[in-house]
Order: structure tokens, then C-alpha cells, then sequence
């Protein structure tokens, strides 16, 4: 009986190790996600008007070369190389946001729809097959819907360039109770891409970790610092060759909402 006892003791405090680490290494990122992500905002506008600028001293020399000029196709680089700095500097942007635009009630389940319309065509074009499953019982939560619609694009569009041959999307929502709080909602996303070695994992959330010559790494980090806001996190899973899943929790604050609307200033001698 001693034995059992001690190995659910173990077991126990395994778990609760394991927990702690996970909690410090989600502490960790966030951590550094502000700090990275206000300088980088804060360079990012200093960079913009020259950036600006020089694209337009760029276009109006472009215009002005014949097209058969042997120097033309070092423009077009330019010009291209341009572009590119200039959607990293849009990105950057981003990074740093008001700690609360105007969050509200969300129909979560709404907004995956709405995502989805947006994405369909570019998606069969691509030859994924998209699947949704949505939860009939999903509870509204607070959020800040256009903030969770770029969390939600910025999953799919990775889903995307991960299956370059086609392969298939399953959006899943769920809403789970606890026994604590009035639970979760949980959105996944499964494709069937490239998927993820493990050896790059802990970096994918980190700003500027980027595996495509077109990327910006932004989109991870930007989504994980916007979902931390809303007081929730992203988990994610892959298998290298068969593909990803990106699941972001969200917490239902049934109970914030009331306090929330206790707590209004009242009005002096009332
Ligand atoms: P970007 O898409 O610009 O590279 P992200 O921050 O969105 O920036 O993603 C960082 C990296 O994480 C990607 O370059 C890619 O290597 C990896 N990644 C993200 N989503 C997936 C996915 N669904 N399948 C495979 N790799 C992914």
C-alpha cells in the first residue's frame, strides 16, 4: 500500500514540476516578448519615413529608366529588397499594442467563420481541403475580435505555406469546464504540412525566428503576445512529416464581466 501511495505521491509531483516549468518558460517568453517588442516598435516608426522615402525616390527613378536599360534589373532588386523591409517595419509595428483595444462580447465560433470566408478560395487554390468542426455549447468570451482574427490568420496562413502539395485543415473548437473559473475555449488548428523538427520548436514563438525566405518570424510572436493578453496561451504539436496542430486556449470570465461592470465609478452622492 506504501508503494502505491508513494507512486502517486511521485506521479503527483512530477506533474507539478512539470507544470512549474512550463508556466516559467511561458513567464520567460513573455517577458521577453515586451521588452523586444517595444524597441522594436520604437525603431520601427523611426525607420518608416526614410524607408518611405526611399521607395518613392525609387519608383520615380523607375519610371524614368528605358526599360531596356542594363541597369533596370538592379533597380527591380532594390525596389524588391525595399518591399521586403518595408513589410518587416509594418510587422514590427505590431508588436507593440495598447495593453486593451475594445474588447467585447465573442462569438468565437462566429469569427472562425469569418476568418475562414476570408481564407476559403485562397485555400482550395492551394488544394487544402478544410474541415471545421465547431461546438454548438461554446460559450461567448471577452476578446478583442479583430485581434483574435489575426491570431487565427496568422495560424492558418503558416498551415498553409506548410503544405505546399496540398494536405488538409481541421478547425476544431471545444469548450472546456473547470472545476475552477468558468473554463476554456479552445480553437485548434491540424494540418497536414512539413511539420515542425523538434529541435526548432522552442523557437518558433521567438521574434524574427523565421524558416522561409520570405518570412518575418513576426506572426508567432506577434499571435502568442496577443493571446497572452487575453489571458490565455498557444500550445503546439508536431510531428515532422505528418504535420502541426496549433491549439489556443482562451479563458470564459463569466464572473469578470460581472465585476467588471460592479466596479463602474459611481457617481458622487449617489
Ligand atoms: P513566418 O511565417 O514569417 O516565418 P511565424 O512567426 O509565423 O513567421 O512562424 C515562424 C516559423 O514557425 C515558420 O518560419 C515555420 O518554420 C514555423 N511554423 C509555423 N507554423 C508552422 C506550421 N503550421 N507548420 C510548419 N512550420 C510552422
Amino acid at each position: 500500500a506504501m508503494a502505491i501511495e508513494y507512486a502517486r505521491l511521485y506521479a503527483e509531483v512530477r506533474d507539478f514540476a512539470e507544470e512549474l516549468a512550463a508556466s516559467q518558460a511561458r513567464l520567460i517568453q513573455s517577458e521577453k516578448l515586451a521588452a523586444t517588442g517595444k524597441l522594436a516598435a520604437s525603431i520601427a516608426h523611426e525607420i518608416n519615413n526614410p524607408l518611405q522615402a526611399l521607395q518613392s525616390c525609387i519608383y520615380l527613378v523607375a519610371d524614368s529608366f528605358p526599360p531596356d536599360d542594363p541597369n533596370k534589373p538592379y533597380l527591380d532588386i532594390a525596389r524588391e529588397e525595399l518591399e521586403r523591409i518595408a513589410r518587416i517595419v509594418e510587422r514590427m509595428v505590431d508588436l507593440h499594442r495598447p495593453p486593451r483595444e475594445s474588447s467585447g462580447p465573442t462569438d468565437v465560433n462566429r469569427l472562425v467563420e469569418n476568418v475562414m470566408a476570408l481564407m476559403r478560395k485562397r485555400l482550395q487554390q492551394g488544394n487544402i481541403t478544410v474541415h471545421t468542426e465547431l461546438a454548438p455549447d461554446l460559450p461567448i468570451i471577452t476578446a478583442t475580435e479583430d485581434q483574435l482574427k489575426q491570431v487565427f490568420l496568422n495560424i492558418i496562413l503558416n498551415a498553409f505555406e506548410a503544405m505546399p502539395q496540398g494536405g488538409e485543415l481541421t478547425i476544431t473548437t471545444r469548450y472546456h469546464p473547470a472545476r475552477r473559473g468558468d473554463g476554456w475555449v479552445t480553437i485548434s488548428f491540424q494540418d497536414t504540412g512539413v511539420g515542425i523538427p523538434p529541435e526548432q520548436l522552442p523557437r518558433i514563438f521567438d521574434p524574427f525566428f523565421t524558416t522561409k525566405s520570405k518570412g518575418t518570424g513576426l506572426g508567432l510572436s506577434i499571435s502568442y503576445d496577443i493571446i497572452e493578453r487575453h489571458g490565455g496561451r498557444i500550445e503546439v504539436e508536431s510531428t515532422v512529416g505528418q504535420g502541426t496542430t496549433f491549439t489556443v486556449w482562451l479563458p470564459v470570465k463569466q464572473k469578470a464581466h460581472r465585476e467588471h461592470r460592479r466596479a463602474a465609478p459611481v457617481p458622487m452622492g449617489s
